[in-house]
């Protein structure tokens, strides 16, 4: 070891990555990992980091979350994110009307720089309007290098996109070495089945997941599928929800195609039972599956079995008065216009995954450094800087706490939505302390050392295969 001294050692905990767990200290130099190993072989450090009883992971990474205007914005969500172990955000934005794909990188570039406590990326949703897709390729080169489309939400101005659009779009982010990601649900059956049952006077809250039958998110993944065949396009189906879905993706993965997918808590923990519960509050797309179906156990399995790679919030909270008209029609408000899809889940992706994950069904602790940071990483262009504790990566730690057991508040909470779905849920573990380019971010005491405009903008390539396999 040439390092005669470096800026800090983390000593005393156990490391958790992807595959392993292990006792090691971890040594950091500037914002880089230097050295990975027994604490008596490595240099001294000018701060020493007492991680006795803790798990050393790497940065958590949420890698699906929206943030922007009608959602928590800029300065919100990376600071909730980072109260709960989280280190790099990568979220999905929107280009204003009128504006190319490189000017909004740049002007949203410039505004996240200013207010964000952490690292982030950028994923564009694309509508359809095929003169954006001009915007692609200079995208990909300021570093965005995953672009999603929505197979449904017909009733959003342009937001649903025609099959012959996706080719389009997946044949062009073939060519550069992107990643395409897809809302996949048949859009046309669900619309038809919405207004089937708004005229039948079905609009209970309870009335919204039978419109969104199961095979409808298998049948968009089928499609997504096979054009990416078509187009020899990666293509990555977001916030996975049925057994069914989840078969299809199995059967293009054991036939070697690029099809990754995500799930989130909130198919993994809730059912349609919330529609009773909380109304439209509860009202996300895809919806809650049915409480005394197949789709939870399977999702469990699937991360578990390796098939499902990641693990996301999908946080899209709204502002409580955008969701209430939809305790009287679930589907559309009294001038005809859609009651909001979304639910907060930033604030307790974390703790609930690990809790209800690791704890509860005993999966490893690689399971989480692997669906929330370097299969993230891998999918996203990120990896090997982010996601892994290995030499020359940023220094970016969650240290974890397994022991102190809480309850989830939502009066703790940061963000807009006023509610949470998991209002008093025990859990177990929590962030001890992150670091975030070698600096101390969330301390010991709770407190964040670093302000707004510390995170950095995070230029992205193409993805890498990310590991998969039974985890245990
Ligand atoms: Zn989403």
């Amino acid at each position: 070891m040439s390092v005669r001294r470096v800026d800090t050692i983390v000593r005393g905990g156990r490391v958790v990555t992807a595959t392993d767990v292990f006792e090691a200290a971890v040594a950091i130099s500037g914002d880089k990992i230097a050295a990975i190993g027994p604490e008596s072989l490595l240099p001294p450090g000018d701060r020493v980091i007492d991680a006795e009883g803790k798990y050393v992971m790497p940065g958590l990474i949420d890698c699906h979350l929206h943030v922007g205007p009608e959602y928590d914005d800029w300065k919100t969500a990376p600071l909730a994110a980072a109260h709960t172990g989280l280190t790099t955000l990568l979220p999905f934005v929107i280009y204003d009307e009128g504006e190319s794909l490189p000017q909004a990188v740049a002007r949203l570039r410039e505004e996240a720089e200013a207010l964000s406590v952490l690292d982030f990326g950028f994923h564009f949703i694309l509508n359809h309007e095929p003169h954006i897709l001009d915007g692609i390729a200079p995208a990909f080169a300021m570093g965005v290098s995953s672009f999603k489309l929505f197979m449904t939400y017909k009733k959003r101005p342009k937001r649903m996109v025609s099959d012959e659009f996706i080719a389009r779009t997946m044949e062009q982010l073939a060519a550069l070495g992107g990643l395409c990601q897809l809302h996949c649900e048949n859009g046309d059956v669900l619309c038809y089945l919405e207004d089937k049952a708004i005229a039948a006077g079905r609009t209970t809250p309870t009335d919204f997941p039978p419109t969104c039958p199961d095979w409808t998110e298998e049948e968009a993944i089928n499609r997504a599928i096979l054009i990416g065949r078509l187009t020899d396009c990666p293509v990555y189906v977001v916030h996975l929800s049925t057994r069914l879905g989840l078969e299809r993706i199995k059967r293009a993965q054991a036939e070697g195609q690029r099809v990754w997918t995500e799930t989130c808590p909130q198919y993994l923990l809730l059912t349609d039972r919330e529609m009773e519960r909380l109304g439209p509050f509860a009202k996300i797309g895809p919806p809650l599956r049915p409480h005394d179906g197949p789709d939870r156990a399977a999702l469990w399995a699937g991360t578990e079995a390796g098939f499902i790679s990641t693990v996301a919030s999908d946080h899209s909270p709204r502002v409580p008065a955008a969701k209430e008209p939809g305790r009287r029609n679930i589907f559309v408000d009294s001038d005809g216009k859609p009651i909001p899809f979304g639910a907060p889940s930033l604030e307790t992706l974390v703790p609930l995954m690990y809790s209800e994950g690791v704890v509860n069904r005993g999966l490893p602790p690689s399971w989480l450094a692997r669906v929330m940071a370097e299969n993230p990483a891998r999918i996203f262009g990120l990896y090997p800087r982010k996601g892994a504790i290995r030499v020359g990566a940023d220094a970016d730690l969650t240290i974890w706490d397994p022991a102190s057991a809480w309850t989830i508040e939502r009066a703790r909470h940061l963000g807009i939505a006023g509610y949470t779905p998991y209002e008093g849920w025990t859990v177990k573990g929590r962030p001890w302390m992150t670091l975030l380019r070698g600096q101390v971010l969330l301390n010991s005491e709770g407190v964040l050392e670093q302000k707004p405009g510390y995170g950095r903008y995070l230029a992205r390539t193409s993805p890498v295969a990310p590991i998969g396999g039974a985890v245990r």
